[in-house]
């Protein structure tokens, strides 16, 4: 039996490590179908969507198949492989394979689903319908870079239309009145203000869109959730994401936010009145109940002890702060004797979701880089916290110390 295996050409290590675990992936397979593998083809970093691209492994496998045996006289009785795309991604290569496969008689294939005979037509009809996704995958994906290179070559040309809200004609340099004006508005709503009063605010300041419209709450909403305000690039409702290392790409002009900013006014409206989601059109308005806006509402509880001697466990609950350092603060309402700066909390909540102390409950390393990349949306994160802890009692501060204490958060681990 042959044993072939593929990694990709955008496959992150290109050190073999891939093709070595699908080699004993495949040996396991044939062992427990009987087989033995007497040979193995390898592809490191090849495509098999590109036509003419090379795959040396393939090409003798194909070879061998034709002539019935290895180079060293091991006679080949199938193939085994992870999955089919490995091996064709292409129609002209599903043809080359299969002709060779089934030029010898009483062959199989094998993988970890099973055995199949490829002179069934059951056998063949798998194999086309693999190739039917796989080509549908390549199409998505050949679509995607294409969209990409095509953000990236429109960066460099002057957009028509009016300028974005909150910068210069050039549309690099802010401006100087409105870019502090959204500045204020994301921090105003992050902390709890309605969009219509702050669309109110910038009424009575006469300020005015670039299309000269009054400010109302949808074109406030859109301003303030579009990407463009912490740097990143958009098209068509997607965020543009460097293929290789699936980071945002940063666009060329001055950010008025930090990306955790914007994360978090996004989290403060429903997902459909997103510019993400809504493109520069007009917005439906939020209905129904206000979601959390906060990382540790609902999660962190107050570790204040009554008088009783008993701890109050009261929710904490955010709202606004007085300081620039803690915009806002998680408070108690039962005993009013515990709260803490909202960014200490979240902070703290995210270095113990992602430290040694979470165990099990930890985050897998993918998780972890698009959390710090800034690609997990306030919904998501909260999921994988309610998922990871059953809650997180915070004790009350010392008076008079103002340096941030993360041990005051303490996790209770599901
Ligand atoms: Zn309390």
């Amino acid at each position: 039996m042959a044993s072939y295996a593929r990694t990709s050409e955008d496959f992150r290590q290109k050190d073999g490590h891939g093709v070595r675990h699908q080699l004993r992936i495949n040996e396991r397979t044939a062992r427990e179908y009987g087989c033995r593998v007497v040979a193995t083809y390898t592809d490191n970093g090849c495509s098999a969507s590109k036509r003419g691209a090379a795959r040396p492994g393939f090409d003798l496998l194909v070879e061998d198949l034709g002539r019935g045996d290895t180079v060293d006289g091991q006679v080949l009785d199938g193939v085994v492989c992870v999955a089919d795309d490995r091996l064709y991604r292409r129609a002209d290569d599903l043809t080359r394979f299969f002709t060779a496969l089934t030029s010898h008689p009483d062959r199989i294939y094998v993988d970890p689903h099973g055995v199949r005979d490829p002179y069934s037509q059951e056998g063949l009809l798998q194999a086309v319908r693999s190739l039917d996704v796989a080509v549908m995958e390549t199409r998505v994906r050949s679509q995607r870079l294409m969209n990409w290179h095509w953000a990236r070559a429109v960066e460099g040309v002057p957009h028509s239309g009016p300028r974005p809200f909150g910068w210069l004609e050039n549309r690099i340099t802010l401006h100087p009145v409105e870019a502090p004006l959204v500045q204020k508005a994301i921090a105003d709503r992050v902390s709890g203000k309605s969009v219509r009063a702050i669309a109110r605010e910038w009424c009575d300041l006469k300020v005015t869109g670039t299309r000269g419209g009054r400010p109302n709450p949808q074109t406030v909403t859109q301003i303030m959730t579009a990407p463009r305000v912490c740097g990143y690039r958009a098209n068509r409702g997607e965020l543009l994401l460097v293929p290789e290392t699936r980071q945002p790409v940063l666009g060329q002009w001055e950010p008025i936010v930090a990306p955790d900013q914007w994360h978090a006014v996004c989290a403060t409206f429903s997902a459909g009145n997103l510019y993400m989601h809504r493109g520069t059109g007009a917005p439906r308005r939020t209905a129904g109940k206000a979601a959390p806006r906060q990382l540790g509402s609902g999660i962190l509880r107050c570790g204040a002890k009554r008088d009783d001697g008993t701890v109050c466990h009261g929710a904490l609950c955010a709202q606004k702060g007085r300081s620039r350092k803690s915009p806002y603060v998680y408070s108690c309402r039962d005993c009013r004797r515990c709260s803490i700066s909202g960014p200490l909390a979240d902070e703290a909540l995210e270095r113990l979701l992602f430290s040694e102390a979470a165990g099990p409950a930890q985050p897998s390393a993918a998780m972890r880089d698009r959390w710090h990349a800034g690609e997990v949306g306030l919904e998501e994160k909260r999921k994988i916290l309610a998922a990871a802890l059953t809650g997180c009692v915070v004790q009350p501060g010392v008076k008079g110390r103002q340096a941030w204490d993360h041990s005051r958060v303490r996790p209770s681990w599901r």
